[in-house]
């Protein structure tokens, strides 16, 4: 499948949360900032298209969210682990969003997604502000 190509048939997918979910996992599958800029695009014109601000997933959720006139998803986990919950990776993370951002501490809540597996997790990870960006 073409990362660049997430035109997905809407009469062949009836449910909402499997198209979100297909091109999260899309996502992880590629792992590119290209795949990622086409799942978050998808994404937000789907859930603006039917008008879902917040879906829930088993491991995370999708909010909605806007700047300016520029829609994007916010997925965030709902478990947070110092690694894959499922298959423990810990390194080579693909990178999804930043759910918190510590504003006076080093650290920041950043969504992962493993590579290896498509698990979806959150991570307290050191952010620009602590000087250090090793993602251990
Ligand atoms: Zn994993």
């Amino acid at each position: 499948m073409n990362a660049g190509c997430q035109v997905i048939d809407l009469a062949e997918y009836q449910d909402l949360r499997m198209i979100v979910r297909a091109n999260i996992r899309s996502f992880l599958r590629h792992g590119t900032a290209k795949a990622r800029g086409a799942m978050i695009e998808s994404v937000a014109a789907v859930m603006r298209k039917y008008g879902k601000k917040k879906m829930s997933f088993g491991s995370y959720e999708v909010v909605l969210g806007q700047d300016g006139d520029f829609y994007f998803p916010l997925i965030r986990a709902k478990r947070v682990t110092k690694g894959c919950p499922r298959c423990g990776r810990e390194k080579g993370l693909l990178y999804i969003s930043t759910q918190k951002q510590d504003l006076l501490g080093p650290r920041d809540l950043v969504t992962w997604g493993c590579r290896d597996c498509g698990e979806i997790f959150a991570r307290w990870d050191p952010n620009e502000r602590s000087g250090k960006r090793c993602l251990k």
